[in-house]
């Protein structure tokens, strides 16, 4: 099956996306051609607090949420008139967040009488390999690898996915952001994480991450305490009172950027195996892989490794639609709106949902 064109003219969707900190708005024609992607990134604003605060979140998306839709528009060279629907990622992510965003696409929906097509961001991540590229063949194993979720799925058509495995506790992109800063390596993590590891030996330091039984669920919480305890030592006393004999900062780069690369190594591995073991277990036409985490230059190669083994197509999303965009949005609204998959005024943001099909 193709990328869901059943057969219908494709619309020029306007696609909307605010669920963390990167405020987006993208116009994109046949769900993959994208016209525009326009996204607002937050780090300024969240880099002291290491992490993203919700409420600064919040109020920045208000600042700029029209003025990215302008552009948006702007950039496509088409007017609010050309635009057949507008999409908006409504769930999961920060309730104020996604408020927003919701907020700004109920209101450009109604004024212009065109359809309104609420998006699941995750879906929507599994759909970004399919921007500027090729139609895609399913069945496929898909792998969402981002700050918020680390979940593989079967994806059976663009609007029909299946979860088969997923983290119990801590994100893969989660972990990255909490190994930077253990390792004092910068905001945000993961890009962070990656540079530092390329001057390192990603065998010095035995970092396990735990397997669970016959699943292809991850955990990532014990991989950031083993890094944790090897960068500062031994904690000494408990809770409020512990103290580490060490940080970060007593280390010379060569032992900062050895435990970046184990722990790199560490992450990816357990990404890669779980995906190789869905692989003998499922029969699929290739691989979809989406998500900040994706952007990362080792994942990527050891992917490629093990679906070359295999003769099947990679298809992962190009380094600007890996993380948080609208194009992504806009593009997975169009086999929506082809399956009549639209909402009303009534539509809500949900901070968190479990993944399903659309
Ligand atoms: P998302 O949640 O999809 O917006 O992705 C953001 C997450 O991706 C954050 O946790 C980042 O640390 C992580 N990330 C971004 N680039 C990389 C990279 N090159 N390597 C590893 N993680 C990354
Ligand atoms: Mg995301």
């Amino acid at each position: 099956m193709g990328a869901g064109t059943g057969g219908r003219r494709m619309a020029l969707i306007l696609g909307i996306e605010s669920s963390c900190d990167e405020t987006a708005a993208a116009v994109v024609s046949d769900g993959c051609v994208v016209r525009s992607s326009i996204v607002a990134t937050q780090h300024d604003l969240h880099e002291r607090y290491a992490g993203v605060v919700p409420e600064i979140a919040s109020r920045a998306h208000l600042e700029r949420i029209l003025p990215v839709v302008e552009e948006a528009i702007r950039e496509a060279g088409v007017a609010l008139d050309d635009i057949d629907a507008i999409a908006v990622g409504h769930e999961p992510g920060l309730i104020g967040s996604l408020l927003v965003g919701l907020g700004a696409a109920k209101a450009l929906a109604w004024s212009r009488s065109i359809p309104l097509i609420g998006v699941n961001h995750i879906h929507a991540h599994l759909w970004s390999p399919c921007l500027d590229a090729e139609p895609i063949e399913y069945p496929a194993l898909g792998l969402v690898a981002s700050g918020g979720h680390t979940t593989i799925f079967l994806v059976t058509s663009p609007t029909e996915i299946s979860p088969l495995g997923a983290s119990i506790d801590d994100a893969v992109g989660e972990a990255f952001d909490k190994a930077a800063t253990i390792l004092e390596a910068g905001y945000p993590g993961g890009p962070a994480i990656e540079a530092l590891a390329r001057d390192g030996d990603d065998r010095s330091l035995k970092l396990p991450v735990a397997r669970l039984g016959d699943t292809l669920d991850f955990s990532y919480s014990g991989l950031k305490t083993a890094l944790l305890y090897a960068v500062r030592g031994q904690p000494v006393g408990r809770g409020r009172e512990v103290t580490y004999p060490r940080s970060a900062g007593d280390l010379d780069h060569q032992a900062r950027a050895d435990a970046a690369a184990s722990f790199q190594r560490a992450a990816i591995g357990a990404l890669v195996r779980n995906m190789d073991r869905a692989l003998e277990q499922h029969e699929v036409t290739g691989v979809l892989v989406g998500g900040g985490v994706t952007a990362n230059g080792c994942l990527r190669r050891e992917l490629a490794a093990i679906c070359e083994s295999r003769s099947l197509p990679l298809r992962l999303a190009r380094p600007e639609y890996c993380l948080d965009n609208a194009a992504m949005i806009a593009g997975l609204a169009a086999p929506l709106l082809a399956a009549d998959l639209t909402h009303g005024m009534d539509l809500a943001a949900a901070a968190r949902v479990p993944v399903k099909s659309a």
